[in-house]
């Protein structure tokens, strides 16, 4: 997506925790622990993929997107499918998303990555820095304006 950044891979945690559980350390109970909700969301917004399951390896995984940002208001929280997000990416500023991937059969679920979406990416700079000197710059204006009275 045009607007992504500040990616998160968590590829190596999840690799971390097979490794565990590989080794015996943790209990399959322990990380197929998927919520009602979790697979609920699964169910309606998901993004299904043709990956195995690593743990049963009877299902293919679905990604579920969730979104976060003050921007969202009542929906921050709320899992979003993949087609929705460069509408929502072209609408705000900046939201947050957290992709999760469960499985439906064992209930297995893992933070897969998290990313920052919205229009604030097509800028180039997308530290806010930039915006706030112009904000900053703006106010100087207005004050020297207000002065010149
Ligand atoms: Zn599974």
């Amino acid at each position: 997506m045009r607007t992504q950044r500040q990616v998160v891979d968590y590829s190596l945690q999840k690799r971390a925790v097979l490794r565990e559980l590989l080794a015996g350390r943790v209990g399959t109970y322990d990380v197929c622990d998927a919520s009602p909700y979790l697979k609920n969301a699964a169910r309606f917004h998901g993004e299904p993929t043709d990956r195995r399951c690593p743990i049963c390896r009877s299902e293919n995984l679905t990604l579920v997107h969730y979104i976060y940002g003050d921007e969202l208001k009542q929906s921050a929280g709320q899992a979003r499918t993949l087609t929705e997000l460069p509408v929502l990416a072209m609408t705000l500023r900046e939201f947050q998303v957290f992709v999760v991937e469960v499985c439906l059969g064992c209930d297995w679920n893992h933070l897969v990555e998290q990313y920052l979406l919205g229009r604030d990416g097509l800028t180039g700079d997308s530290d806010g820095a930039s915006e706030q000197d112009a904000a900053g710059a703006e106010g100087a204006g207005r004050r020297r304006r207000e002065a010149q009275r």
